[in-house]
């Protein structure tokens, strides 16, 4: 267990939603967050309402980001948030398709890190108004590692791309 603590880190979750009354699963999702060991959850964005990606045939998503303050190394972070995933009935298929919950590790403090199973900044952030507004709305002033001010991000979107509920 002790393997896996690391000390106490800021990280943010992308939550996404679009099956079986999305809404609830984002709520119930930040509910468990909360619940992970050595995790609370600091805040959390409002939920917005988006396109979807990938396979256009399917629901409009609501998406919203956690802030997390964890004593988990990455690695068992993702574990947890996958576990939550099957939790919620995921199912993988279609790459991008239709699901129930989606975690996806955004940012961990101001680590840069690529290996086979994980890579943090979460690689196509910048590209998504569905992750940039709503983690601007919660870390205006952050940096992303390697990349730049979030701010300056959120500004390549058009305000009219997500609906807030
Ligand atoms: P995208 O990553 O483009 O949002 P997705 O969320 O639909 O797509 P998943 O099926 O949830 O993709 O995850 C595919 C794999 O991505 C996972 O098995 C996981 O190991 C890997 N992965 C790599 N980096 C991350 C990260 N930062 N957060 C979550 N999963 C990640
Ligand atoms: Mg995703
Ligand atoms: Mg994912």
């Amino acid at each position: 267990m002790l393997g896996d603590v690391a000390p106490q880190v800021t990280a943010y979750v992308g939550i996404g939603s679009n099956l079986d009354h999305p809404e609830r699963q984002v709520q119930s999702a930040v509910t468990e967050l909360g619940e992970i060991r050595a995790t609370e959850v600091r805040c959390y964005s409002s939920l917005y309402l988006s396109p979807p990606l990938g396979p256009p045939d399917q629901p409009d998503y609501v998406n919203a980001v956690a802030e997390l303050v964890t004593a988990l190394q990455p690695h068992a972070l993702l574990d947890e948030l996958q576990r939550l995933e099957s939790a919620h009935g995921r199912i993988r298929d279609l790459r991008w398709g239709p699901r129930t919950l989606d975690l996806d590790l955004l940012l961990y403090g101001t680590l840069q890190l690529h290996d086979s199973r994980l890579t943090v900044p979460h690689p196509r952030l910048a590209e998504r108004a569905f992750v940039v507004v709503p983690l601007c709305e919660i870390a205006p002033d952050l940096e992303i590692p390697g990349g730049g001010p979030l701010e300056l991000l959120k500004r390549c979107f058009a305000e009219d791309l997500l609906r807030r509920l």
